[in-house]
């Protein structure tokens, strides 16, 4: 699945940075931890499903009746397994299984059924069948006839709802299960480690087109007018992973080697399909290789569903991968680059998926990440191949960031964290589990080496394929063929939370490094070690070193020497340089790779805001950066200012901030410009946007005053603006508009006919600064005039500038808005609207509301409530030595 990241980031750069850690100050080496979870007893599971389902899209329900050929393996009288808004009609056991044994085996025994109990639990979404006797072990059918719910946001079955063309009103119908929604469309031992044949069969109108995993066996039209859609039957795969959808819909497809890859969108949107379709084309053979293991099944779909979620933007479904549209199609007037970039990237990661997690699976939600760290690291691994003048690595630096963040403050977790319940498995989906998971792997495979690490990964894949694994399955096949071993290492940065901290100082003995922990509140700063492996440069040769808080590493160099942490940034842990070394370290900042320009930008601004380093050394780095002529890095600068300036919002040294974040800009500016230049590298029309957005955060006169002008020439010549500079000079007009621009742009999203573009609309209501307009905004998000899924975003965009406002507003309201958002991620969505807010004020209610969610559940709350507490203490310790800096280096 691929998280929101990017509306966090749309909350604001600071906003992201949450996070903790338990305070106990382990210093032995971490083990794995034995598995504690509440899950469903496993003296009765499931080998095949077959389930017939017949939507009633107009009522929002659906009619439901499933054979499951369950085993007995021990004497039992009850069968538990998960149900979530399900009405039971019939349960009947039938003994002995019609499916079991050899041809005429079933035949041979008398048949019986018994009709048992139902008992359902809402809080833990299961169904308990109580029969009157023990069940003897043996094969059985389970035959239930049952109905359920279609929802109206993007979890268990649920509608979109369009307009097609000639302004017809149309409905789609889509799943989506992860972690444990699959229950809401049949009652099912619904846990990962729970693997299953599925056999499904769909009612769908005449002429609309059924999608799931695997292709359609058969269809049969009906007596009343529609068909009956039997898929063949999946491999063996949990639950999480099925897939329908059912609607008016087109499909493009090739054949790319055996596998029929097809991208499936709404009537008349094919030509926005063909960017996904070659990607997905080029990536097929090139997964197919890296894995070692050809693609298992028959058929690889993409399938674009209109709308958005607060939760995620696509799911890996096998072969039936699901995004909403602005994650998939390209509409040259609307995608910018930036988003093109993206929809490659998030392509690459739902394939990768189709090995790691689809093909093989991970046992319980404990190692989520080993699903998403992985897919998070081969996404780029892969695009890098096909599209190394994207620099995606460098690109990856800022998700990274934001997790190192997240990780050195109160509320973050290890990679591998416990999760008790499939509650809060929703928790799991988050920056440490993604971002830092894929530093940590990157990380890895850099150590050992990428042919070495491939060839674990296959062996790996070979050995667990169709099955379910713990994290530790993939450490014993790397060490299997490497000469240097990793298992050690992992345990250090997956078992344990938080950053390491390494430390250069040069003495009588040479170069020393040393290892502490990086910590930006004290529940982080309890001593910790890992042992961590650092590229050093500067010296010659690169020196490669082990360095743990035990054992420093010292290598001879001489007094003039100016060493480079980290090179290649591949490391996860920030880097500390003695002042004399800091000194000489920016002093060769334009002699730098971009990466490790980066590195001095990200580890300077960091090590300023949690006080290991005075500010003036990142405005300096800052001044340094000005000049950079790498994209990803001036973007990246571009940022960082940006995110400096969030936390002046209303202080007293706002304004000379401001002039010195707009002058570091000005170069940046200068070179990008506002249009397209023909022949321009990818990465410039990305950085312009971000260059172009910040200036206007900081309230350039120039920049607002131009995009203002294009809008106007805009609204009189609708071709003028398309792609980045349509998207850029939007959301500038948008932040500074006054009441008669934003009924412009209500007018504007109102008439919009494409659902990304209309949905973009609202948000840019949510995201004016004048306070009177963010009322309106909230005001009209529980209207009927949004979408349901557009409504959360209004709200989020708001929150990006006014978080007490919307948290309060959230708060007021909660039956009206926890409709909006689908229940595995309301808390989330809740929790990060506060998570940018610079007042103490917003902590009783906060705390208020985490009294009303389950303990399992308030992960992000504890984020949001750390990101507050440590905005509070910047703006309290640090704004003011940025005050004196800038006022001492004027210019
Ligand atoms: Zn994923």
């Amino acid at each position: 699945m691929k998280f929101n990241l990017s509306s966090l980031l749309a909350l604001s750069a600071a906003a992201l940075l949450a996070a903790s850690s338990p305070a106990a100050a382990a210093t032995r080496p971490p083990k794995a931890p034995a598995p504690s979870h509440v899950a469903l007893p496993k003296d009765v599971t499931p080998e095949r499903y077959q389930i017939n389902i017949r939507p009633d899209p107009e009522h929002l329900k659906f009619l439901g009746s499933e054979t499951i050929a369950v085993r007995v393996k021990a004497p039992t009288s009850r069968i538990v397994l998960n149900a979530a808004d399900i009405a039971f009609q019939r349960v009947l056991l039938i003994s002995p299984s019609q499916t079991a044994g050899g041809p005429g085996e079933a035949a041979s025994h008398r048949i019986q059924s018994w009709t048992p109990k139902i008992a359902l639990d809402k809080d833990q979404q299961t169904a308990t069948f109580a029969f009157d006797h023990p069940l003897a072990p043996g094969r059985y059918d389970l035959s239930i006839d049952y109905s359920g719910v279609i929802y109206q946001q993007a979890s268990g079955f649920f509608a979109l709802d369009y307009t097609g063309d000639g302004g017809t009103k149309q409905r789609a119908l889509f799943t989506q299960f992860e972690n444990s929604d699959a229950r809401r469309l049949m009652p099912s031992w619904d846990e990962p480690g729970v693997k299953s044949v599925f056999s499904l069969t769909v009612r769908a109108p005449a002429g609309q087109m059924a999608v799931s995993n695997m292709p359609v066996a058969a269809s049969a039209a009906t007596a009343d007018g529609s068909q009956l859609v039997r898929f063949a039957d999946t491999p063996k795969m949990s639950s999480y992973l099925l897939f329908l959808a059912v609607g008016d819909f087109e499909r493009v497809h090739r054949m790319v080697g055996k596998t029929d890859v097809g991208v499936v969108v709404r009537r008349g949107k094919t030509a926005q399909a063909q960017f996904a379709l070659d990607a997905a084309t080029q990536l097929l053979p090139f997964y197919n290789d890296y894995f070692g293991t050809p693609y298992p099944l028959p058929k690889l779909d993409f399938i674009a569903g209109p709308g958005r979620s607060q939760f995620f933007s696509a799911m890996e479904n096998w072969g039936a991968i699901y995004y909403f549209d602005y994650a998939l199609l390209v509409d040259p007037k609307l995608t910018t680059e930036a988003d093109k970039q993206n929809i490659y990237v998030d392509i690459a990661h739902e394939m990768a998926h189709q090995w790691f997690g689809d093909l093989v699976t991970m046992a319980w939600w404990d190692d989520l990440w080993l699903n998403e760290g992985f897919a998070s690291w081969m996404e780029n691994k892969a695009t890098d191949h096909f599209h190394p003048e994207w620099k995606i690595w460098l690109q990856t630096k800022a998700g990274e960031q934001a997790a190192m963040r997240v990780d050195a403050r109160a509320g973050t977790h290890p990679v591998i964290t416990p999760i008790h319940d499939v509650f809060a498995a929703a928790n799991a989906f988050d920056g440490i589990t993604y971002q830092k998971g894929h530093s940590v792997i990157h990380m890895l495979e850099t150590y050992v080496g990428p042919d070495v690490f491939r060839a674990g990964v296959r062996n790996y894949i070979a050995h667990h394929a169709y099955g379910n694994t713990v994290t530790d399955d993939l450490w014993r096949e790397i060490d299997a063929v490497s000469p240097k071993k990793i298992t050690g290492i992992a345990h250090d940065f997956t078992l344990q939370a938080g950053v390491p901290l390494i430390s250069a100082s040069l003495g009588k003995g040479g170069l020393t490094l040393t290892q502490s922990r990086f910590g930006a509140d004290a529940a982080s700063k309890a001593p910790r070690t890992w042992r961590t492996p650092v590229t050093v440069a500067g010296l010659g040769e690169p020196w490669r070193a082990l360095v743990s808080a035990k054992q420093p590493a010292t290598k001879a160099a001489s007094a003039s020497v100016t060493p480079l942490l980290n090179a290649g940034q591949t490391g996860y842990f920030r880097s500390r340089y003695s002042p004399e070394l800091e000194v000489r370290a920016l002093a060769a900042f334009p002699r730098l790779a971009p990466e490790d320009q980066l590195g001095l930008i990200y580890d300077g601004l960091a090590l300023g805001e949690a006080g290991y380093a005075p500010m003036g050394d990142f405005l300096a780095t800052a001044k340094a950066a000005q000049g950079a002529d790498n994209s990803v890095v001036l973007r990246a600068l571009a940022q960082q200012l940006d995110a400096v300036n969030d936390f002046y919002e209303g202080q007293p040294g706002e304004a000379a901030y401001r002039a010195f974040a707009r002058a570091r800009l000005a170069p940046a500016y200068a070179r990008l410009g506002w249009d397209t230049r023909r022949g321009e590298p990818d990465n410039d029309a990305v950085a312009r946007r971000t260059v172009l957005g910040v200036l206007g955060a900081l309230d350039d006169p120039a920049v607002v005053a131009e995009a203002r002008r294009r809008f106007a020439n805009w609204l009189q010549h609708p071709d003028s603006l398309s792609g980045t500079t349509r998207q850029t000079v939007l959301q500038i007009v948008a932040t500074h508009a006054d009441a008669a621009t934003w009924d412009q742009l209500h007018a504007l999203g109102q008439k919009a006919t494409d659902i990304t573009d209309k949905s973009r609309f609202y948000r840019y209501l949510g995201e004016s600064h004048d306070p009177a307009l963010a009322d309106r905004a909230l005001a009209l998000s529980l209207t009927k005039d949004p979408s349901p899924t557009d409504a959360p975003e209004l709200i989020s965009g708001v929150a990006g500038v006014y978080p007490e406002k919307a948290f309060a507003f959230v708060m007021a309201h909660r039956a009206q808005v926890d409709p909006l958002v689908e229940p595995t991620s309301r808390t989330s969505f809740y929790a990060r609207l506060a998570s940018g807010a610079r007042s103490a004020a917003i902590l009783p209610p906060l705390n208020a509301f985490a009294a009303t969610v389950p303990a399992s559940a308030r992960g992000e709350i504890t984020k949001a409530v750390s990101n507050i507490r440590f905005a509070l203490e910047i703006i309290a310790k640090r704004l003011p030595e940025v005050d004196r800096w800038v006022a001492a280096h004027p210019g």
